[in-house]
Parts: structure tokens; C-alpha cells; sequence
């Protein structure tokens, strides 16, 4: 096997393994397992899961894991191996139905956000047909989702599942009323670029934080950054294309759609894009990816940082959510079309995503909140806290147009009537311009652009996903019973665009000015996760997720306390790192360099009295000068470490993460900083910036 189409999903049991290893009845069953959700008999599972085995131990595969994604945001799997003992002492390979369907990992060791305090501790694993199965470094791994015994869904992958028949099932309501009789299902599609940065092991190995926390918690500016733009998009070196390749290769294997890769703004950094593809999938498959990467860089001596801010002063690291709407025969419902018809049925559709992100700002923030990402939102390299969406000027006209029915166009400017005329074109080139937009309309699929690097991108789908089937059902539920459908979806239309072109913007995002203009309009501005988090229980979101079926008001609660949770390990993780940091390497090597600068200042003044020791002895005070307030602020920090017992609540635990813990972490920073940029690099205990970001050749 070496050309890339043989190479290319050698690795899943996918459809067409599946059509030349079952009979077909049982292939036709999961086919319809797969489009409509409907269960497997366990007749068939049995089938299914012994054409799976055989199919695997063919590939060298010893073991199968039920492989799940719990609330911490990784991948989890337990191995377990095919045997069975026979007579004789000897053993088969054997794997049921029963086993393929649905496993008992334990669940009492992933986070669950209080679920285990009100239900039954165990928990249980069932097969999402919908995902492929595929074999991992000689494991068998069957995509499951997570829940707890008493239905509670303890992962990432239910409430995805979930929001995609949401949307599926408003979706198809408003498509009938289209007159669409052939389309069966809607489902969301997602590419997911994903960026992150490749450093040498060895820089890596040397600094504690990088290793603890994923990112660098001291580092001066080194003497060159990204200021050149010469990285972006540059040449390839050597050791990079080498990773890029076999990363490439180990991706297609498992049918991941690997596509653009290049180099990114900041040294060092990168990225890769997929092809996109159905939403469930490609999350599967992005958290696949970052898996890889890490473990293909390993392979080659490097480490892949996939933190949202690893680098103070360099660009961070996020991932592009690129998010549609299609249906079963292959309509893009985010296509303007060109008929009169196919324009209506996207205007609405368009619709129903502008209400949903002003109608959800909050949840849409909070999905993409954590401690890493508040590194980057607002800063000026990612889009800003504030959501806001970027349709592009000819579109934004036309809506304009509609709602105010005023005359639109070139030379015969005409007023549009939605469904009866065509609108005019708006170039795609037109439409992707805007870089600065948390949600910018492309074309044909919006960006959603606020995501981290590190974080699943399952919470925002999920998001996305119910917020648009909330618009949806709305609609349905006013032209269902319309007796003039043309005239009705106009003018709802127009209102709709009325209520919610607040949360359009084309401008530039990274601007103070937008700030205060987003303030004026009342759009939200929720900085960091503290302040965001407690959206989640608001009453319209208990109400969205319950309605849609996607969260209990229990699960809710336990999302809520899973993301304060999470956000105070981070910083109490970090707050411990420096402090580490500090005494143990730090001041001790300063300390040694103030000493060495004294020593050499004595004995040239052995040597005579009038030798100049100016430059020895005044770096030597002004080190110890930092020094000493170094220490303060040490112990500042600890102080502040030591007072987080006093909080119960975690809301107002991670309030004082935030207010306290982490801005005496940014105090103890600046100095230490300042210390890193007068110390010999001989005596400085850790590679600097400079050697870090160029680490790789
Ligand atoms: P560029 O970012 O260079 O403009 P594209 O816009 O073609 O490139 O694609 C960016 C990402 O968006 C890719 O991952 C691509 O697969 C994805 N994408 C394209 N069309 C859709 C769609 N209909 N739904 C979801 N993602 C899409
Ligand atoms: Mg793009």
C-alpha cells in the first residue's frame, strides 16, 4: 500500500468494508441505524461485531476499546483484549454483539459536575453507529457515547448527537414548507482548522511550565517575534515537512480528511485543515487529530503545543469552525442558489443562524470559554470577547433592502420580493475579507472563529446546532400555519432581520471603538470565563436545552460546574508552577549571577583601586534591587494560593482566581521578566523565548 488512495481509511471499518464483509440485510440495518438513528437488533450486532474482529485481527488488532469523549475534553479508552480461554488452555478470538454495543467503563474517576452526587455512580458506553469504527496503534476503537445508568449524559458526544436531530427535526419542518418532498434528513457539516505550534523536545524538557501547564508562565520578549510576517504561509523547513507528511499518512489511515497545511503568523506555529464533513464525525475526527499530532511529533523529537496562548506576545493558537447546513441529497442550505426559490429557502435559513447568535451570544461565548482561550479573545490576534457576525457588505444591503423595501441593485434598482425575484449576486471573494469577525458568513458556511486550539469542538456545535433548530422551530411553528406563504415568510423575514441586525458588524472587530459601539447596541461583552459561566443557567438557556432536548436542567448544572471547576485547576496548577519555578530555579540562579557579578568586582578591585567595577557591581544592585521585589510578589502569590480555602461557592472560587490568584501571576511576571533580560544566559535556568520559538531548524 503506498498511493494515499490506498493508504486513505485503510484504517476504519467503513461503508464499504462494511458492504463486502456483512450480508446484506445486516449492512441495509446499520445503513439505517446510520441515517436514522434506528437501533440494531442484537442478531445483528452479533453479525456486525464478528465481521468487525475478524476484520481487525486481520489488521493486527489484539484489542477493542469502547473509545469516548468524558467532559474533560479528551478522549478516554480502556482496552480490552479479544481472548477468550478454551479447552486446552488455549484461547479464541472472540468479540460479541453485546460487547460492540454497549461497555461498563467505570465512571466514577471523570469529572461529571455533581451528576454522581444525585445518581448512580457507574456508568455506561454505547456504540454511535453514526462515527465508523477503526483501529488505533493495534486497538479496535468503537466511538461511543457516555452516560451515566440513570440517562444522564456524562461526555461530549450525546448532547451532539442530540442538537444534530434538533436541528434535524425543525430543519425538516421548514424545508416541507419549501414544497421539498425528496429531502429526508439535515445535518450540520464542520471543518475544523486547527492551528498549533512544534518546538524542539529538548527546549521543551528544560521548562517546567511548558511541561505542567502547556504554556510558558515567565519569558522576556525575545529580540525577534512574528514582527516580520515572514513566517506566514512561508517555506516549509525540512523537520516540519517530515512531521506534516507522516502526520498526513497516519490521518488518512483513519479517513480523516486531512487537507491545507501551512505555517501561521507566529514562529513556529501551524496549521491544518480537513475537508469538512459531517459535524459527530468531524469532531471525532479532530480529536483525533490532535492526538496524533502530539504523538507524531514525539516521533520526530518535537513537541506539538496545541495551548490556546503558549507565548506571551505571539500570536495564540485557535480553531476555525466552519459550519453549514445540508440535506441528504446534497443542498447546502447556507447556498444563496440562484432561483427565486432557492434564494427564499436561504434567506430564511440565514435567518434563522443571525437570530440564533444574537438570541445565544451568551451560550456561544461560554462554549468557547476557558482558561486558556481567555488568553486570546480580545487580545489582538483573535476575534474579541463580544460576539458579533461579518455577512459582508453586498449581503448586509440586501437584507437592508428587504427589511426597509427599498430598491436594490445596479442600473434598475427593483424592490425585492422575497421568492418571486432572484437577488442580486454578491461575490464569495467579497465575503471572506474580514479576518477580525468572531462569525463571518464565507460564501456558503459561516466561520465561527472564537474556538481555542486545545478544546473539543463539541460544546460550541452543540451550541450552534440548538440555537439555529430554536430559530427554526419558531419559524415553523408561524408559516406552518400561514394561508400566504410568500407574503408570511416575507415579512417574517423582515422582522427578523429588524430584531437582530444589532449582532451584525463588518468592521473592524479589534477596534476600541466597536467596543463601545457593541455597548451601545447592548450586545454582551463577557471578558474571561468567570464572567461568562453564569449565563449558563440563565432561564431562556434552561429553557432552549430542555426544550430541544439536549441538556436536563441537571446536566446543565453540572456543564456549569465542570467549567468553573476546570478554569480554577488551570490557574491553582499554574499559581503552583511559578512558584515552583521561582524558588527553586530562579532566585537561586540570579542569586549565583549577583554573586558571580560581586566576585568579579572584588578582584579586579584586588587587582587595583582604580579599575572601573561600574558595570559589575551596578547590575549587581539593580539584580538584587528585582530580586527583592521578586520575592514580594512571590509571595504575594502565595498568599493569595493559600486564601482560595475560604471559598466554597465555585463561582466565586474562580471570581478569585481570576481577580486575585492570577493578577498576582501576572505581577510576579513583569519582574521576573525583567530579571530574565539583565541575567547572563549563562546562569538563567531556562531556554528563553528566542530559543524556544526557533527551536526547530
Ligand atoms: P479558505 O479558508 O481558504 O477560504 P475554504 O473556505 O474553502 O478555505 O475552507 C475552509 C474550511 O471550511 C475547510 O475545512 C473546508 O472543508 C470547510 N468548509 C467548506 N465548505 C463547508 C461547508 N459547507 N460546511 C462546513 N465546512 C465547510
Ligand atoms: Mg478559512
Amino acid at each position: 500500500m503506498n498511493t494515499v488512495t490506498d493508504v486513505f481509511g485503510s484504517m476504519v471499518f467503513n461503508d464499504s468494508v462494511m458492504r463486502a464483509r456483512l450480508p446484506k440485510d445486516v449492512f441495509k440495518q446499520v445503513q439505517r441505524s446510520i441515517n436514522e438513528g434506528k437501533r440494531l437488533d442484537s442478531a445483528a450486532a452479533t453479525v456486525v461485531a464478528n465481521a468487525m474482529k475478524d476484520w481487525a485481527i486481520e489488521k493486527g488488532a489484539t484489542h477493542f476499546t469502547h473509545w469516548f469523549q468524558p467532559m474533560t475534553g479528551i478522549t478516554a479508552e480502556k482496552h480490552d483484549s479479544f481472548i477468550s480461554p478454551v479447552d486446552g488452555g488455549k484461547v479464541i478470538m472472540e468479540f460479541s454483539g453485546k460487547e460492540l454495543i454497549q461497555g461498563e467503563p467505570d465512571a466514577s474517576s471523570f469529572p461529571s459536575g455533581g451528576l454522581r452526587a444525585t445518581f448512580e455512580a457507574r456508568g455506561y458506553t454505547a456504540w454511535d453507529p453514526t462515527s465508523y469504527a477503526f483501529i488505533k496503534d493495534g486497538v479496535l476503537c468503537i466511538p461511543t457515547a457516555f452516560c451515566s445508568y440513570g440517562g444522564e449524559a456524562l461526555d461530549k458526544k450525546t448532547p451532539l448527537l442530540r442538537s444534530m436531530e434538533a436541528i434535524n427535526r425543525q430543519g425538516m419542518r421548514v424545508i416541507r414548507l419549501f414544497g421539498n418532498t425528496d429531502v429526508t434528513s439535515i445535518k450540520t457539516t464542520v471543518g475544523p482548522e486547527q492551528e498549533y505550534f512544534l518546538i524542539d523536545k529538548s527546549v521543551y524538557e528544560k521548562r517546567k511550565d511548558l511541561m505542567y501547564t502547556g504554556r510558558t508562565l515567565f519569558g522576556a520578549k525575545p529580540p525577534k517575534g512574528q514582527e516580520l510576517e515572514d513566517h506566514y504561509f512561508g517555506t516549509i523547513k525540512p523537520r516540519v515537512a517530515a512531521f506534516m507528511k507522516e502526520l498526513n499518512e497516519e490521518l488518512w489511515k483513519l479517513g480523516v480528511l486531512a487537507k491545507t497545511e501551512h505555517n501561521e503568523v507566529a514562529p513556529a506555529q501551524h496549521e491544518l485543515a480537513p475537508i469538512f464533513t459531517t459535524t459527530n464525525i468531524a469532531t471525532d475526527h479532530n480529536q483525533l487529530t490532535m492526538e496524533i499530532m502530539q504523538k507524531v511529533a514525539k516521533k520526530h523529537d518535537m513537541v506539538c503545543l496545541l495551548h490556546e496562548k503558549p507565548f506571551a506576545g505571539v500570536n495564540g493558537s485557535g480553531k476555525h469552525n466552519n459550519w453549514s447546513m445540508t440535506t441528504n441529497t446534497g443542498v447546502n442550505l447556507l447556498d444563496p442558489g440562484d432561483t427565486p426559490y432557492e434564494n427564499a429557502q436561504f434567506l430564511l435559513f440565514l435567518c434563522a443562524v443571525i437570530q440564533a447568535v444574537d438570541d445565544y451570544q451568551d451560550m456561544l461565548r461560554i462554549s468557547v470559554a476557558s482558561a486558556g482561550n481567555d488568553h486570546r479573545l480580545g487580545a489582538n490576534e483573535a476575534p474579541p470577547a463580544v460576539m458579533s457576525m461579518f455577512l459582508g457588505t453586498e449581503l448586509e444591503s440586501i437584507l437592508s433592502a428587504i427589511e426597509k423595501d427599498e430598491p436594490y441593485g445596479g442600473k434598475e434598482k427593483e424592490l425585492i420580493k422575497v421568492g418571486v425575484h432572484v437577488l442580486p449576486k454578491f461575490p464569495k471573494d467579497n465575503t471572506d475579507r474580514n479576518r477580525t469577525s468572531p462569525f463571518a458568513f464565507t460564501g456558503n458556511k459561516f466561520e465561527f472563529r472564537m474556538l481555542g486550539s486545545a478544546a473539543s469542538i463539541s460544546g460550541a456545535n452543540v451550541v450552534l446546532n440548538t440555537a439555529v433548530a430554536e430559530s427554526l422551530r419558531q419559524y415553523a411553528d408561524i408559516l406552518e400555519n400561514s394561508n400566504d406563504f410568500e407574503n408570511d415568510l416575507h415579512e417574517l423575514i423582515k422582522s427578523v432581520i429588524a430584531k437582530h441586525k444589532r449582532i451584525i458588524f463588518n468592521g473592524n472587530g479589534y477596534d476600541d471603538a466597536w467596543i463601545e459601539e457593541a455597548e451601545r447596541r447592548g450586545l454582551l461583552n463577557l471578558k474571561s470565563t468567570p464572567d461568562c459561566v453564569p449565563y449558563y443557567l440563565a432561564e431562556k438557556n434552561v429553557e432552549l436545552f430542555t426544550r430541544h432536548k439536549i441538556y436536563t436542567p441537571v446536566e446543565l448544572h453540572s456543564r456549569y460546574e465542570i467549567k468553573l471547576d476546570g478554569y480554577c485547576k488551570v490557574l491553582h496548577i499554574e499559581a503552583l508552577t511559578m512558584l515552583d519555578m521561582v524558588w527553586k530555579d530562579i532566585l537561586p540562579a540570579v542569586s549565583a549571577y549577583s554573586k558571580k557579578l560581586a566576585d568579579t568586582a572584588l578582584a579586579k578591585k584586588s587587582l587595583s583601586d582604580s579599575i572601573d567595577c561600574s558595570f559589575e557591581t551596578e547590575l549587581a544592585a539593580k539584580i538584587s534591587t528585582l530580586t527583592a521585589e521578586a520575592v514580594k510578589k512571590t509571595q504575594a502569590l502565595e498568599y493569595a494560593v493559600m486564601d482560595v480555602k475560604n471559598y466554597e461557592d465555585t463561582l466565586e472560587l474562580a471570581r478569585f482566581y481570576k481577580d486575585t490568584v492570577f493578577a498576582a501571576m501576572n505581577e510576579l511576571r513583569i519582574v521576573v521578566d525583567e530579571l530574565e533580560t539583565h541575567t547572563s544566559a549563562e546562569f538563567w535556568p531556562y531556554p528563553s523565548y528566542g530559543d524556544i520559538l526557533f527551536s526547530v531548524k
